[in-house]
């Protein structure tokens, strides 16, 4: 049999640290080709070609400065020469480039292929139809789908301080691949059922993370940001219930659930620049370009992915924390707003 091949579609912070794990760990099994082909969106840094520096000092000095790939990442700029003879397709791409990204290889993926999306956000269609990343892989590219999500914020997971992470899968053989080829000693992997859900709460919880930083950007202490994490976590287990049920309601407790959501309440980007927000007075995507050298929010597109899924079932009453976090990024609201929403929270009626 031919060797199997694996491809990593994205190289920002997330996806190089990822491409630096696999990039070791593939290096054990001796059924698959050693080299990594991993989808580098091109750009210029320092006058020089991203991809380029990569293939020639095999570090992503923009996304990832500090660590060193293993020489069998290589970069590749045409995402269809990158994933082409894939067998297994790594998405860990800003979820507001997954649908194009797809559009772009679609018809050029084996058939035989599975994915594994990392990004955390929904997909709203020009139409309005809001759907999960994952579907929209599987959907254009017609191979299964699954998922990694957990508490990773990815320079701590790239100097390799210990950390674990939540793989949904419900096929055996496939969860136990992913597990094998991203598992080390000190990022563990527990693979669970719940696919939809894991996936739903990595969105979810950056939206959390925006009001814990807004009420850092505030001035506000410590126990008014446990306020958030835990109104925003009711939210988040409301919002599983509601549209995603038949979940283990223990999926909340894998790394997935709480333990993201408190990683990214106090260490994450969406925190730093929803803090900024409200002591700058500049706006979001200002910001984003200001304070992250190309990386990308997550968290307000998700709070208006979710806002347009709340109004089509009309349930926005019951989630006042996620729609205060779209309408304060929106600057309908003021900032302090977000105290009235957890303040006259349903949980208080
Ligand atoms: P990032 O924020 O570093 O994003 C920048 C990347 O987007 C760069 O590679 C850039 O080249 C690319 N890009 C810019 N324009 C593009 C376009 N038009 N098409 C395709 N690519 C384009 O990315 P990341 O941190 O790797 O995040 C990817 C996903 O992983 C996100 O959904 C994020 O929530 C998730 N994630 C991130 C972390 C983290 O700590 N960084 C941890 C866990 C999960
Ligand atoms: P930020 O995008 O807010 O940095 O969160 C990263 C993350 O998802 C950690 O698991």
């Amino acid at each position: 049999d031919p060797l199997r091949r694996v491809a990593i579609v994205g190289s920002g912070n997330w996806g190089s640290t990822i491409a630096k794990i696999v990039g070791t760990n593939i290096l054990k099994f001796n059924t698959f080709e050693n080299e990594i082909r991993m989808y580098v969106y091109e750009e210029m840094v320092n006058g020089r070609k991203l991809t380029e520096i990569i293939n020639q000092e095999h570090e992503n000095v923009k996304y990832l400065p500090g660590h060193k790939f293993p020489p069998n990442v290589v970069a590749y700029s045409d995402v269809v020469d990158a994933v082409k003879d894939a067998d297994i397709l790594l998405f860990i791409l800003p979820h507001q480039f997954v649908e194009r990204t797809c559009l772009a290889i679609k018809s050029h993926v084996k058939k035989t292929a599975f994915a594994v999306s990392f990004s955390k956000g929904f997909y709203v269609s020009k139409d309005k139809r809001v759907e999960l990343l994952s579907t929209v892989i599987s959907r254009l590219l017609e191979v299964p789908c699954y998922v990694l999500m957990g508490a990773n914020i990815a320079s701590e997971v790239a100097a390799g301080t210990f950390c674990e992470a939540t793989v949904g899968s419900r096929n055996y053989e496939h969860g136990q691949l992913i597990k094998g080829l991203i598992q080390t000693d000190e990022f563990r992997l527990v693979i669970k059922p719940d696919t939809e859900v894991i996936e739903v709460l990595g969105a979810l919880k950056n939206i959390v993370a925006v009001a814990a930083g807004f009420s850092d950007g505030l001035g506000y202490g410590d126990n008014t940001k446990a306020a958030v994490i835990r109104l925003g976590l009711k939210e988040m287990v409301k919002f599983c219930e509601e549209f995603f049920p038949g979940h283990h309601p223990q999926i909340f407790l894998e790394s997935c659930g709480v333990a993201d959501l408190v990683t990214t309440c106090y260490g994450g980007r969406n925190r730093k620049v929803a803090a900024a927000f409200v002591k700058t007075g500049k706006d979001i995507r200002t910001l984003e370009e200001e304070m992250l050298n190309g990386q990308k929010l997550q968290g307000p597109d998700a709070a208006a992915e979710v806002q347009e899924w709340l109004k089509q079932k009309g349930q926005t009453n019951k989630f006042p924390l996620f729609v205060a976090v779209h309408e304060i990024c929106e600057r309908r609201l003021d900032p302090k707003a977000l105290i009235d929403a957890l303040r006259y929270h349903p949980e208080f009626c």
